[in-house]
């Protein structure tokens, strides 16, 4: 069996070469229009070029965009020389109007906005009296903004000089070099998957469209041994109460309409209690989960108790639940057959140990132009599988695998041979974000990525890292 290409489908994994992103822009999808539009801002018709040149040319995939000025809605511009008769203020203000103005070059140019994917360089000119040196501070004004709209994607390279004298005066000139991506392929309705891991079987998916959270678990508690001993954090026994770190995941979680709980372990369901109530998101999972979270308080209107061969449509979404199978734990000697239902009497908060499995489940996550097939263990049917054919599988990869005859190429031909291939639940969960995960990576990554090389080549398998999206088109 052989996989087919399709053409078009490229990967990307945009931020990775970006560096550490902040954390409050973690969770916020990529729509720099709607950010436009919470600042308040409307982009005014793009200036005219005012002799014979362009507003901007592509070449490749860069766009170079000729230098902009100040220029006013009603048409006026901002003019004079800093360390003159311009404050650095006013000279701030300039440059974020400039900016402005570039961005409706870039808008007419673009269509969408989304299209942005890095904003490369920058080069900031202030109309200078001969000894005034703060230009950074005023071309800050551009990049500030840049920044708010582009968010990281937005952070780039500068040069701020002063001039002697601008066209007409003008207090700064600005020109820019930006990162495009192919028309179509980024944006609403693009088709276009931002994936966002959360470490252990966590993620966050979005088509830009609807938020889909897959067994969140960012408190990654140090719990049951496995610490890593540089770990200042308290350690928590399985007969502890379970506790959840919410200023961490507010400051990754602001929202959600749907979450998918494989099973009930604690590192899949720890976290959920509470993001369901927060975000008042639709929760996917066994009648043991719903349980759980309706002990927590959730309500019941947000529950969706499934066994597995279930497929609910939803606004914008669509997913089938399919039955599962927990990892072979302990040597393959792990089973446990409990299951909570409507008698059980459960009262939060619960210790750890009460979050039991319950049951294993997949799902086929149905985003409007690309599905995704989820594993929360290193475990499946065969069978159960077969037909579904992911665009993305986002494939249990620990070492309990091994304990299961020809896992990896079992995996990837039952799931016909997915074009994009990304390990999930590989990471040495009890370690907080930050802490190294090579060992982990060496241990479970490479030789799945070695085997998938061979068995699948046309297959991309991408190395996710923790909070750092991955755009896949
Ligand atoms: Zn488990």
């Amino acid at each position: 069996m052989k996989a087919t290409l399709r053409a078009g489908f490229v990967v990307t994994a945009v931020l990775a070469l970006c560096g550490p992103l902040s954390l409050a822009a973690q969770g916020t999808p990529y729509d720099p229009e709607a950010r436009l539009a919470e600042l308040g801002i409307e982009l005014p018709e793009p200036p005219d070029p005012v002799a014979n040149y362009v507003n901007g040319v592509q070449t490749g995939n860069l766009i170079f965009l000729a230098g902009k000025g100040p220029l006013r809605s009603d048409g006026t511009e901002v003019r004079g020389k800093l360390g003159a008769d311009v404050t650095i203020e006013e000279g701030y203000e300039a440059a974020r109007l400039t900016a402005i103005n570039q961005l409706a070059v870039l808008k007419a140019m673009l269509g969408d906005l989304s299209r942005v994917v890095r904003v490369v360089k920058v080069l900031g000119m202030v109309n200078s009296a001969p000894d005034f040196v703060q230009q950074p501070a005023v071309i800050n004004g551009f990049s500030d903004l840049i920044v708010e709209v582009f968010g990281d994607r937005g952070r780039h390279a500068r040069a701020a000089v002063g001039m002697a004298s601008l066209p007409r005066g003008q207090s700064v000139e600005i020109e820019l070099v930006v990162e495009v991506a192919p028309e179509g392929q980024v944006g609403p309705g693009s088709g276009s998957l931002e994936l966002t891991y959360f470490g252990a079987a966590g993620w966050r998916i979005s088509d830009g469209q609807v938020v889909v959270l897959v067994d969140p678990w960012p408190s990654r508690l140090k719990y049951g041994g496995g610490g890593h001993p540089d770990d200042a954090r308290p350690d928590f026994a399985r007969d502890d109460l379970a506790w959840s770190d919410t200023t961490l995941i507010d400051s990754l979680i602001p929202e959600a309409d749907y979450i998918l709980v494989h099973h009930g372990h604690f590192d899949h369901l720890g976290d959920i209690p509470y993001i369901a109530r927060k975000t008042g998101a639709k929760v996917i999972g066994t009648e043991t989960t719903a349980m759980i979270l309706r002990a927590y308080g959730v309500p019941d209107e947000q529950l969706y108790a499934v066994r597995g061969g279930e497929d609910y449509q939803f606004e914008g979404f669509s997913v089938r639940v399919v039955p599962g199978l927990h990892s072979a734990l302990d040597e393959k000697h792990y089973f446990d057959s409990r299951r909570y239902d409507e008698n059980t009497p459960l009262q939060a908060p619960l210790r750890i140990d009460q979050f039991i499995e319950g049951g294993s489940l997949s799902f086929l996550a149905r985003f409007e132009r690309r599905t995704v097939l989820t594993m929360g263990s290193m475990n499946f049917i065969e069978r159960e599988f077969q037909g579904l054919e992911p665009d993305i599988l986002l494939a249990g990869i620990n070492g309990s695998r091994l304990g299961l005859y020809d896992y990896d190429r079992r995996l990837l031909e039952a799931t016909g041979f997915p074009r994009v291939v990304i390990p999930t639940h590989w990471d040495n969960f009890r370690l907080p974000y930050g802490f190294s995960q090579q060992a982990n990576v060496e241990r479970n990554l490479l030789p799945f990525i070695e085997t998938a090389r061979r068995v699948s080549p046309e297959t991309t398998v991408i190395t996710p890292v923790h909070l750092e999206p991955i755009r896949v088109h």
